[in-house]
């Protein structure tokens, strides 16, 4: 520990001081749809491991960089173990894959709006976050972020948290002229009608990270990963460090993957459903939320904030966006089952009118 001598006390890095401690709004809501995670809840073969758990996997240490977790991934996306590092969360593949790729004073270059915890990495680590628009068209733009002058480029396809799902070719076209790390997090990506090629297979230069929080409902376990070429893999697992997935979390993550992948895929076509009947509901009151390919929609709104305490008061949560460059204030969405929905509609009309 360093200590600032002329006060006594405690220096820490200044560069700290724009950064705020996550705001993940804690108070419980009858209906949560803020935060994007399954509504249906666990996948049962999880569930199931952890009801029959065998106490005596905690009293060692778990694998050092999960080796049986990535057995089951490889066997999962059919790719090789070699190829996939393990997180707790993706955010800690994100943070991990950002502090072996960026030096201090390096720039990362990203969409806006997106995940909103890229810029918070990216200055944890010393780099300057720059944002970029969109194109034209809404897709990607490998120009924009060329212009930038950066070594990372972080993409987000289905995009949190505009839904919008992108072109292959346009990433891939990212991927072959930026001179740096690609960072593609398909997060949402079992959701996505729309697929994203494994671009891994031909750039170098490519991690596509994805989380066990979305489509498998295992937020609280704290499982992400991230597939790309072998050399890069292992570069970013000796910034992780190791035993970081605890084995309790591995094991539920193995069974969901070996067995869980049809009550997933039936939980998506309910999810796509309930997201259509819903985008129904909200253009009859008047709204008119952006397209999505994600488990959660977009729907901008005149007064976000005076919306989001309304709903909130009714007892259901959303994710409120002040002023999103190019959409303005709105409210982020998740898509539950139906009754869920059809409360938030109705919660919705009273909060508008
Ligand atoms: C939810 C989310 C994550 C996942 O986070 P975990 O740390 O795996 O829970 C990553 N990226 C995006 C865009 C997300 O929305």
């Amino acid at each position: 520990m360093t200590q600032d001598s002329s006060s006594g006390r405690l220096s820490v890095r200044t560069d700290l001081s724009l950064i705020d401690l996550y705001d993940s709004e804690v108070t419980a809501c009858a209906i949560d749809l803020s935060d994007n995670t399954n509504l249906w809840g666990v996948a049962p073969s999880a569930a199931a491991m952890l009801r029959d758990l065998p106490a005596a996997t905690i009293s060692r240490y778990p694998s050092a960089y999960a080796s049986e977790l990535k057995d089951a991934i490889a066997r999962y996306l059919d790719v090789e173990p070699a190829m996939i590092v393990t997180g707790c969360g993706s955010d800690d593949v994100l943070d991990s894959a950002i502090r072996a790729y960026g030096r201090p004073g390096e720039a990362l270059v990203l969409s806006d709006p997106s995940f909103s915890m890229i810029p918070v990495f990216a200055r944890l680590s010393g780099l300057v976050p720059i944002h970029v628009p969109f194109g034209a068209d809404g897709e990607i733009d490998p120009a924009l972020f060329n212009t930038a002058d950066a070594t990372i480029a972080y993409t987000c396809s289905p995009n949190n948290p505009t839904g919008a799902s992108f072109a292959s070719s346009h990433i891939e076209a990212l991927a072959s002229e930026f001179a740096g790390l690609v960072i593609v997090d398909c997060a949402y990506a079992e959701f996505a009608s729309r697929p994203m090629a494994r671009l891994t297979d031909r750039f170098d230069n490519v991690l596509m990270t994805h989380t066990m929080s979305k489509a498998f409902g295992l937020a609280g376990l704290r499982i992400g990963y991230g597939v790309g070429h072998p050399d890069l893999v292992v570069q970013i697992e000796k910034t992780r460090g190791p035993y970081k997935v605890n084995s309790i979390a591995a094991l539920a993550a193995v069974a969901a993957l070996d067995n869980d992948r049809t009550w997933v895929d039936e939980r998506v076509l309910e999810m796509r459903e309930n997201r259509s009947r819903f985008v129904g509901c909200l253009a009859d009151i008047g709204l008119d939320p952006l397209p999505s390919d994600a488990n959660f929609i977009l729907v901008p709104v005149e007064k976000p904030v005076l919306t989001g305490e309304r709903l909130r008061g009714a007892g259901i949560a959303v994710r409120v966006f002040r002023d999103l460059p190019g959409i303005g204030g709105a409210l982020r969405i998740t898509i539950g089952p139906w009754w869920m929905m059809e409360a938030c509609v109705d919660a919705l009309q009273k909060s508008l009118s």
